[in-house]
């Protein structure tokens, strides 16, 4: 076995000679722990080629996939969060806000646009899970309700894409009113017969679940989406019962009828295509 004995000792390399993989260019799946690609990643629209596993992502990432060559405009880019309450917990609001700003490059938890998808006119509100756990405070819902109006305005059909722990506790009241304003402007798109579909996320949760994600004319989801209103341990406590397997899952919530279908997200604008020209 001597040519298995080190000659000399410890290793050698001078820093210069040595060699970094440089990051980001493996995506490993917190599913399967499988390891893919970051491009190929990509172009499976984020999810996992071995086990289908749907990494969440942003609203880039929606736009990108749906709106034909990501050409869109944006509504309302520019409405920030005012601070209603004075809320300071570790941090004050308003400097949590700007820290979120900074950190994710984004404004708030949610950004709509106008576009075209195959060839077809399309409103998107699409959530931001980076940003305070895509939590719903007064700018969510005003600009939700505005996109919404928009889509009444010009006859388009309205996507909703959710992903979100709930209301804004920063905005506490406040943040309950956007349930009842979306809600209401949901009613008048519904009236005047606009589409309306509600794609759910992992997570979709409280007071989105409870308002307008629950609302659409089709409620459809991405496969294997945590869908809920209160999380399971607060259910097990109230009701004193385990909870049946996989409960709160997109294919649970399926089977006892609150959903209409689960699509995977590489079929997603394909899908969506073929249900609203049935509906045009
Ligand atoms: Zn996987």
């Amino acid at each position: 076995m001597s040519w298995f004995i080190r000659k000399e000792k410890g290793i050698n390399t001078p820093t210069e000679m040595k060699r970094e993989a440089p990051d980001g260019l493996w995506y490993q799946c917190p599913n399967c722990k499988k390891i893919t690609p970051t491009r190929e990643h990509k172009q499976n629209a984020f999810t996992c080629p071995h086990c289908n596993y749907h990494e969440k992502v942003g609203s880039d990432v929606y736009f990108n996939l749906l709106f034909d060559d990501n050409e869109f405009i944006e509504l309302d880019a520019n409405l920030i969060s005012g601070d209603p309450l004075g809320f300071v917990d570790t941090k004050a609001y308003p400097d949590r806000i700007k820290s979120t700003m900074k950190k994710t490059g984004l404004k708030d938890a949610v950004r709509t646009g106008h576009g075209k998808m195959n060839g077809l006119d399309l409103v998107i509100a699409c959530m931001d899970f980076s940003f305070i756990g895509g939590s719903m405070g007064s700018v969510v819902g005003e600009k939700i309700a505005r996109a919404i109006s928009y889509s009444l305005e010009k006859k388009i059909p309205f996507l909703m894409i959710s992903k979100s722990g709930g209301a804004r506790m920063m905005e506490a009241g406040f943040s309950l009113m956007q349930m009842a304003k979306t809600s209401a402007r949901l009613a008048q798109l519904s009236e005047a017969k606009v589409p309306y579909i509600s794609l759910l996320t992992d997570p979709t949760t409280g007071g989105v679940t409870a308002s307008y994600a629950m609302l659409g004319d089709f409620n459809i989801s991405e496969p294997e989406a945590l869908i809920g209103f209160a999380g399971p341990r607060v259910i097990r406590e109230t009701i004193g019962k385990d909870l049946p397997k996989g409960f709160q899952s997109a294919e649970f919530v399926l089977e006892h009828g609150f959903l209409d279908f689960i699509v995977d997200r590489k079929d997603l604008k394909d899908k969506l295509t073929s249900l609203l020209s049935m509906l045009k």
